[in-house]
Parts: C-alpha cells; structure tokens; sequence
C-alpha cells in the first residue's frame, strides 16, 4: 500500500537510520500504512513531528554478555534492551533469547509493543530486549549462568518505576528466576515488579503464564461473536508449542473447539481427533522434548517434518509460533482451504502479503498487537499486585484478562469503524493505540 508523502518521507528516514534492518521497517510501514487518515484529520500532530519521535527509541542499549559452559570454555554473547516510548508509562515488554535476534529484531518487537501496551489501556510504555544466545541444548547451569551475566549487565538500567522486562520466545519464569536472583543479589533489594513473569511463590501472578494464549482465543472469540459464531465445532490450526500455544489449545477446547496441528522448529503435528494438552505440556513444559515424540507416542497422530502447518486444512489459524511465518503461500493454503479467520498469537506472525491476501478474501484477521496482548496485560496486572503486596486468585485475574480482551476488540472495531473501514483490526489497532500514545505525548 501507497504511503502518503509525508509518511513516506519519514518511513525513509527510519530506513536510512536503520539500515538492515528489515523487521523493523516492515512493523514500521505497517503502522503507517493505516495513519493516513488520522494525520489528515490532526496536523498538530505533524507540527510536533509525532511520527519521527514515536519510530525513534528513546534509548539503545547492547551490551556483552560473557558465560561459561559445563566444560568451563568462556563464549560471548550479544545483549539488547530497547527503550522505546514512556508516554504511558515505565518501559516493559520481553526478552527474547534466540540465536536469530539482533537489533532489528528487538527494534521491531519494541515498536510493536508501544501499540500493544497502549490497546490494553494499562499505564505501560513499550521496550523490549533479548540476545543471540542460544537456549537450546543448555543446561540448566548454563542457563543459569547466562541469565545472571546478562542481568549484571542489564540491571543498571530497569526499575519498577524505569524498565520492567519480563519473557518472550526462550525466556520463561527459570530464566526470569535466575535473572530476578541476579538482581536481588546485585541491588540488595526485593523489588518484585522489577520483573514480571515470576514464580507464584516469589511474586509472580496467576494466568500469566496462561495469558497470551487464553487472551489471543478470547479476542478470537469477540471476532466471531460479530457472525453469532463460536469456537464451538471449529477445527483450528495453533502453530508453535511454547506457552502461547500451549494454553491457546487449552482454551480453544474449553470454549468446544478441536485443534488439530501444532508445530516446533523441528516440524509439525497432525492429530484429528484433536491434540491432547496433558501429554503436549508434558513433553513441552517437563521434557523439554522435540514435538516429533508426541507423534511417535500416539498412533492416530502423524509428524510432518519438511512443509507447512498452513496445509492443514481448519476453520481459525493461530499463528503462536514467530515472525514472518505464514507467508503469501501459506496465507494462500489457508484461503483455498476455508480457513475464514487469522489471529495473531505471536509477534508479527504474517507477512504484508499475507495480510493483504487475507484481506482480499474475506478472511477475519487480527493483528498480534491486539490479539496477544493478553500477556504485556497480565504483566500489568502482576505489577499492580506486586505494588500493592497482593496476590489475587486465578479467577479474578483471569477475569481481569477476559475483560481487557474484551476491551481491546471493542476499542479496535469501533476505531475502524470510526476511520471507514469496518472490521479492518489492522487499521483498528493501529490507530486506536497510535491516538493513545501520541495524546499523551502531545500533553
Ligand atoms: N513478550 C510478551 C509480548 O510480546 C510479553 C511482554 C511482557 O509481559 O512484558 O507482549
């Protein structure tokens, strides 16, 4: 899509600024893609060069991270922390530790929090951070070690009241646990909402773990009760394994739904009689195992290891697993299939050509940063136990969840409604977060 010249004129300044950076370009044109409309209507906000300011990151850090293997050989890794926008409030989204992150990655993914923080109206600004480390094939030591090398470095930037990191793909609450450690350890303070993510022992929330995959199927769920439809008899395909998709499953089959195929890097899995949670979580969340075994262990299951989960004819794709990973031919597979709606459990999961075929179609589609924003909303519900020194029951945070899902769809329909293009989440989700965080930067 065309971007009008003044947008394009600074989508070219963050390409010059940012070169190489591909990620980061494409979650950047995708948002201001949908903004023509409402510079149209607020040229204050073209006076007070809103648009460079919010595609700037108010801070970039890197760092080195050295560790030492089990075999006591030293290796290097590199660390992030992007600190994008505090219009809001303190900085917060994840950490991701996967080999292919680099300041690109961890800039796409801060931007795109900026937006997400802002729909689920909690008083949270976006960053993001993470490193190339490699989690996989460690030990428990190792990552042990890492994590509290990284938190040496990482711990002189973030506060309850600064930065508050929390997981993404390769950080869960052992690797927050060793991190929080780290920071206790380094400060000489209990500053729970340092972090969030935690141990429910040692501050964490219940439902967080739980959130982004309950919270991407109850947006799912507002989007189908538009048609009077539910999840009730839908085949759905969840591509990933960790916990997004894990408690996406649990939920798609507690509101009567079938999930069919699920995937990890190795390949995927096909179960028609629907995947089994209890053996999923424990080969995933106890063994740590390849998704191949669950195959290997249930005859009416088969693995796929070379191809594409988006084959697998469904109703409703969730696309849990990364960025970029349903592209225009898997978009295309979904169409000719009869799959008629797409949410986003993980960060960008869909290329632009994807999204514009879906939208070409007729396919439902909602973006990550509404659709999984369950999770940064959890963590803002752990963070207002931790100040407050509570700690509330699984039922009324999940009812807190419920409702803020809720919320965000309402918010995304209406503004897409208000900006003409009716049931358009892209547009919806843009512009309603973009008017939140710019609103506060103007004031
Ligand atoms: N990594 C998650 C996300 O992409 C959650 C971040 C958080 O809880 O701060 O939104």
């Amino acid at each position: 899509m065309e971007l009008t010249p003044a947008l394009q004129e600074d989508f070219d300044t963050v390409v010059r600024r940012n070169p190489g950076e591909a990620e980061f370009h494409q979650a950047v044109r995708e948002v201001l893609e949908s903004l023509g409309p409402v510079i149209a209507k607020r040229p204050e906000y073209v006076e007070m060069g809103i648009i460079p300011r919010i595609c700037e990151p108010n801070k970039q850090i890197i760092f080195k991270v050295n560790w030492q293997d089990d075999a006591g050989r030293v290796h290097t890794n590199r660390g992030f922390r992007v600190q994008f926008n505090s219009a809001l409030g303190p900085y917060k989204g994840g950490l991701r530790f996967h080999p292919s992150v680099y300041l690109g990655i961890i800039k796409f993914l801060g931007f795109e929090q900026i937006f997400k923080n802002a729909l689920t109206g909690m008083p949270i600004g976006g960053g993001k951070g993470g490193s190339d480390f490699d989690p996989k094939g460690k030990s428990d030591n190792e990552i042990m070690r890492f994590c509290q090398s990284f938190m040496t470095e990482l711990s002189g930037h973030i506060g309850h009241d600064i930065d508050v990191p929390a997981g993404d793909i390769g950080v869960g609450s052992r690797e927050i646990g060793f991190m929080f450690g780290q920071y206790k350890k380094l400060t000489g303070r209990y500053e729970s909402g340092v972090l969030t993510g935690k141990g429910l022992d040692w501050g964490g929330s219940r439902a967080r773990t739980e959130a982004t995959g309950y919270g991407t199927v109850f947006f799912a769920e507002e989007m189908l009760k538009l048609s009077k439809e539910s999840f009730e008899g839908k085949k759905v395909v969840v591509s990933g394994s960790g916990n997004v998709a894990i408690y996406a499953l649990e939920k798609v089959n507690k509101l009567g739904g079938t999930v069919v195929a699920m995937s990890d890097s190795s390949g995927y899995i096909v179960d028609e009689g629907g995947i089994d949670l209890e053996q999923l979580q424990d080969l995933k969340e106890v063994r740590r195992g390849r998704i191949s075994e669950y195959a290997e262990a249930n005859p009416g299951a088969r693995f796929v290891e070379d191809g594409m989960i988006w084959d697998v004819p469904c109703d409703i794709a969730l696309p849990c697993a990364t960025q970029n990973e349903i592209n225009i031919g898997g978009a295309r597979a979904l169409i000719k299939n009869g799959c008629t709606l797409v949410a986003e459990g993980a960060n960008m999961p869909s290329t632009p050509d994807a999204i514009r075929a879906f939208a070409a179609n007729g396919v439902r589609f909602a973006p990550g940063k509404a659709a999984n924003a369950g999770g940064v909303a959890t963590s803002a519900l752990e963070m207002q136990q931790n100040a407050s020194r509570d700690s509330w029951s699984f039922e009324h945070t999940e009812e807190r969840l419920h409702d803020i899902m809720v919320g965000i769809h309402e918010r995304c329909y209406e503004t897409s409604e208000e900006y003409g293009a009716p049931g358009d989440y892209v547009v919806g989700a843009n512009i309603a977060g973009f008017l939140r965080v710019a609103d506060a930067m103007m004031a």
